[in-house]
């Protein structure tokens, strides 16, 4: 199977992504965490990308189409996926369907005061990468998984937050109907728990499979 999480920042698309990824055995696939692997490595890639993510913007169309064009093409991508951040523009989502055929693409929507609440209790471990809600993690900044140490994202501030609202609203919007005109868009309501969303999303999948 081959699965796209479409929705505005915070809805929960990685959360569930992850979940989905290990339920079903499918590579998960997040350009952000690409990104983010590249900063921290400090590739020519990394340092171009920097100053869009920092600025809430969106990293140029042909960048992160290449990265997912290589991404895919390796072995581990061939028994299907899920894409989690991507496409995220028109453009993107042409060139996606010059090399891969989606199955189906969820839609989680959250209303815009719960995301902005989510994104700024976000934490993210360091060692692992497991996203966790601040409240969750009684008091201490370890990883409940791995007791690595939690950090906030450079981009999960409220000024940058509402800057790629605004970006999600203008770019990446369009793909619900790009999408729904395929016939592929399932909506799912992520203003749910992790695991009622999920359960919506697992029920699709069964019932394609
Ligand atoms: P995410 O972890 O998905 O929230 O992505 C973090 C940031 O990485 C975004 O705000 C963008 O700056 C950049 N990014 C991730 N995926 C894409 C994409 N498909 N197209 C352009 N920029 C992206």
């Amino acid at each position: 199977m081959k699965l796209m999480f479409l929705g505005p920042p915070g809805a929960g698309k990685g959360t569930q992504a992850v979940r989905v990824a290990t339920g079903y055995g499918l590579l998960h696939i997040s350009t952000g965490d690409m990104l983010r692997e590249q900063i921290k490595n400090d590739t020519a890639l990394g340092q171009r990308a920097k100053a869009y993510i920092d600025a809430g913007g969106l990293v140029p169309d042909d960048v992160i189409i290449g990265m997912v064009r290589e991404r895919i093409a390796q072995p581990d991508a061939a028994d299907g996926f899920i894409l989690d951040g991507f496409p995220r523009t028109l453009e993107q989502a042409r060139a996606l369907e010059a090399i891969a055929q989606l199955d189906a693409v969820f839609n989680i929507d959250v209303p815009e005061d719960a995301l902005i609440r989510r994104i700024s209790g976000r934490r993210v471990c360091r060692d692992c990468g497991a996203v966790h809600q601040v409240a969750e993690l009684g008091g201490k900044d370890i990883c409940p998984k791995c007791a690595g140490a939690m950090y906030v994202r450079d981009d999960d501030n409220v000024q940058t937050v509402r800057e790629r609202l605004a970006v999600y609203r203008r770019q990446t919007q369009p793909l619900i109907e790009y999408y729904a005109q395929r016939g592929i868009l399932h909506h799912m309501n992520g203003s749910e728990t992790i695991a009622d969303t999920n359960a919506q999303i697992a029920a699709v999948l069964d019932r394609m499979q």
